[in-house]
């Protein structure tokens, strides 16, 4: 038995999460303590985490896009008859609150999105080429072939050159 240092109440050992950085190898506070709290700190804090979810996306882009690329070409039909259902379902909860988000905190998408910008059209990360090749051919991200992205930043360095050289 061992008691939970939030609810005072002792449980047995498998009450509690393990933990191998504690002593006795398990958390401080029981399961049923750790649940409740990240439920409210949830509820609390949808903000910090919505923001938390939009960093890890512009940070992973590129793995993400590569993870749905190779998940897609193996899964095409299974794909297609569940985003035909789910887009049912869940399409407009799911814009909706990605909107009410971005209308709630339009400054910090926009300086996030403002810095993340910057910084890949600097060092022609993926995700910027990405976003190039979309705008020119109207595919979605992870229906991009990666050669494009090859091609692309050919193409901008090109340019870019040629801008350096005109003068
Ligand atoms: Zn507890």
């Amino acid at each position: 038995m061992k008691k939970c240092s939030r609810c005072k109440e002792f449980k047995v050992i498998e009450a509690f999460h393990k933990n191998k950085s504690r002593k006795d190898g398990r958390a401080w506070e029981c399961k049923a303590c750790k649940k409740e709290h990240n439920r409210k700190y949830r509820q609390e804090n949808p903000e910090k985490i919505a923001e938390r979810k939009h960093k890890y996306y512009k940070e992973n882009f590129e793995k993400i896009a590569e993870q749905k690329r190779k998940y897609k070409q193996e899964n095409f039909e299974k794909i297609a008859e569940y985003n035909r259902k789910y887009k049912q379902e869940n399409f407009e909860k799911y814009t909706e609150y990605s909107r009410k988000y971005k209308q709630k905190n339009p400054e910090k998408i926009m300086e996030l999105d403002r810095e993340y910008n910057r910084k890949y059209r600097q060092e022609l990360r993926p995700y910027y080429l990405n976003h190039l090749i979309r705008s020119q051919t109207g595919l979605p991200a992870a229906d991009v072939p990666p050669e494009f992205s090859d091609i692309k930043k050919a193409q901008v360095l090109i340019h870019r050159f040629s801008l350096t050289t005109k003068n």
